[in-house]
């Protein structure tokens, strides 16, 4: 290819900075404009500020979302989790493997990921244009006008990656839907995912805040279809936590498709249920003191009226009288809690995005619009989303690598 393509990038997230990467690689001539006053301000934020940029089992699809996976391995396939290692490596944020398979960068600051992005494409001749938002794009002649806030530009080549709707303050507010749907693709069913979920019942408001480590089933038409261990947190609408977050994309899912999805939680996943009742039991005889009190030591003291409550058990009756009946109903209670999960909290909450631009209108080869050539998608504003851990950030630099490579001028 000539030096002669001029390739604009409408975003300098983790896609459109991977995308300019790419296609200055091949030859074009690539400003990226980005509406915010820094790159990356979105990378800043990410993983509580440490950015857990991929996950060893990144290649994998079953961790993504879509109408079309085939079409999302096609491009997991062309940029696996080592070309991001290289990536990283090359940028110069040491890749540090933690547990569950994520990695972070060594410094274990986000922020110091979108300083190396800025200063790559920097160094590299890659023009950033900051504070300055794409409005229209107008595809009547054969370069492409841009219409921004403070005047045209014009371009060969287009990738659109103004991510999603997720965390609206970061600068991708779903904007780049309407610039797509504009140049005339469509939108699937969008929801918030990677998020807090509601519960029905208002028995977590007594204990508003609280922390635990837990297991959590997802329940789903009566099926559990995923476990997570981790932090869970109780408040008035529901329930928080990594464990939580980590279920919410298929919960999401399951909800919109009108399904009955509960979370099951249990308190106590170091006991299976025989030894528990074993335990319980033998701590029943041994303590000399109420059901209230025999739980203290076992589990957090704030949880426990909540968990007799629940067993139908007065909470000072004591613990040497309870019937059997009753004991099994206290495991069952520490095993599995059951909450019906009525909805989620909204965009302002959310990691990501479910749903987006439909993948049938761009080509799985080269993330080219079939509908204008010119144009490339990449990124979050996709049809595509990836569980808690990793995925989503995966996605945005596989997909920006793809469409920057391929946005080629014949
Ligand atoms: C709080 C939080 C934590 C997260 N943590 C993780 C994590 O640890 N690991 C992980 O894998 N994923 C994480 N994610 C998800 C991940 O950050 C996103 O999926 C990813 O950044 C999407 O990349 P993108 O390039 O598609 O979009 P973005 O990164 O959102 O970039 C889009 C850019 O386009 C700009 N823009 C939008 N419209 C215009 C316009 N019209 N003109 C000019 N510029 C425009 C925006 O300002 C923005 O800078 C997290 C998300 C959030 C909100």
């Amino acid at each position: 290819m000539s030096g002669k393509c001029d390739v604009i990038v409408i975003g300098a997230g983790a896609s459109g900075m991977t995308a300019a990467i790419a296609a200055k690689n091949a030859g074009a001539n690539v400003t990226v404009v980005e509406r915010n006053s820094t790159a990356g301000r979105k990378i800043a934020a990410t993983g509580n500020g440490r950015c857990n940029f991929t996950n060893a089992d990144a290649d994998d699809i079953a961790h993504y979302y879509s109408q079309n996976k085939a079409f999302v391995e096609g491009v997991l396939k062309r940029f696996t989790v080592t070309d991001m290692l290289e990536l990283f490596d090359m940028l110069g944020a040491t890749p540090n493997l933690e547990e569950d398979g994520k990695y972070f960068p060594l410094s274990g600051q986000a922020s110091s990921v979108a300083e190396l992005f800025e200063r790559f494409l920097k160094k590299n001749g890659i023009d950033v244009l900051y504070g300055t938002k794409i409005k229209d794009i107008d595809l009547t002649n054969k370069k492409l006008k841009l219409i921004t806030d403070s005047g045209d530009m014009w371009a060969d080549r287009v990738i659109i990656a103004t991510g999603g709707m997720a965390c609206p303050d970061s600068g991708s507010d779903g904007n780049g839907y309407a610039l797509a749907q504009k140049t005339g693709h469509k939108l699937t069913h969008i929801m918030p995912v990677i998020v807090q979920v509601k519960t029905k019942g208002g028995f977590y408001k007594r204990i508003n805040g609280l922390r635990i480590n837990a297991s959590v089933g997802l329940e789903v038409d009566g099926k559990i279809i995923q476990k997570e261990t981790g932090d869970v947190m109780f408040f008035d609408y529901g329930l928080s936590g990594s464990a939580i977050f980590k279920l919410s994309c298929k919960a999401s899912y399951a909800l919109d498709a009108g399904k009955s999805v509960f979370a099951v939680i249990d308190f106590v996943p170091q006991f299976e249920t025989d030894a528990l009742k074993k335990y319980i039991a033998h701590r029943c005889t041994v303590q000399d003191c109420s059901t209230g009190d025999m739980l203290v030591g076992f589990v957090n003291k704030k949880l426990i009226q909540l968990i007799v409550d629940e067993s139908g058990i007065d909470i000072a009756k004591r613990a040497d009288k309870l019937s059997e009946k009753e004991t099994a109903s206290l495991c069952n209670v520490l095993k599995g809690l059951k909450a019906r999960i009525t909805g989620t909290k909204g965009w302002e909450n959310a990691q990501a995005t479910a749903g987006g631009i439909e993948l049938s209108d761009v080509d799985g080869k080269t993330l080219r619009s079939r509908l204008d050539e010119r144009i490339g998608f990449c990124g979050e504003i996709l049809d595509v989303v990836g569980d808690c851990g990793g995925y989503n950030l995966s996605w945005a630099w596989a997909s920006g690598f793809v469409c920057g490579s391929n946005i080629v001028c014949q």
